[in-house]
């Protein structure tokens, strides 16, 4: 009998895990499980409900933004945005900070730092 497909419970992932030994897996990777534990614990002292509607908000945005054709933002703008930076937070460098959110890497643009530069996230 096939068994069910089963999704990636990393909210940034949701990709289907075709294949696993134990039904007790919840994650595609050790990077999803990771991401997800780090996130699980940043939003453990707010409201789950409120903080995944208003991530979910924001990573529409920048999939609008994509969409436009536009690989950079003004930092300023993200704010007005209400962009939790905090919680995006993706590496502990203080010097080039980066912030993920669903399959994007926002990051501080070199040049102009003013401005974000956004990516595709890829997977390694
Ligand atoms: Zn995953």
């Amino acid at each position: 009998m096939k068994k069910p497909i089963k999704i990636c419970e990393n909210i940034e992932c949701g990709a289907e895990i075709n294949s696993y030994k134990s039904a007790k897996r919840k994650y595609c990777c050790d990077q999803c499980r990771q991401r997800s534990n780090f996130l699980k614990s940043k939003i453990l002292n707010q409201d789950h409900n409120e903080w995944l509607k208003s991530y979910k908000e924001q990573l529409n945005l920048i999939r609008l933004i994509k969409k436009r054709g536009k690989n950079k933002i003004r930092l300023t703008t993200l704010e007005d945005l209400n962009f939790d930076f905090g919680i995006l937070q993706a590496n502990r460098n203080m010097f080039s900070p980066e912030y993920k959110i669903g399959e994007y890497i926002i990051a501080r643009d070199k040049v102009n730092k003013e401005y974000c530069t956004i990516k595709r996230f890829v997977k390694k």
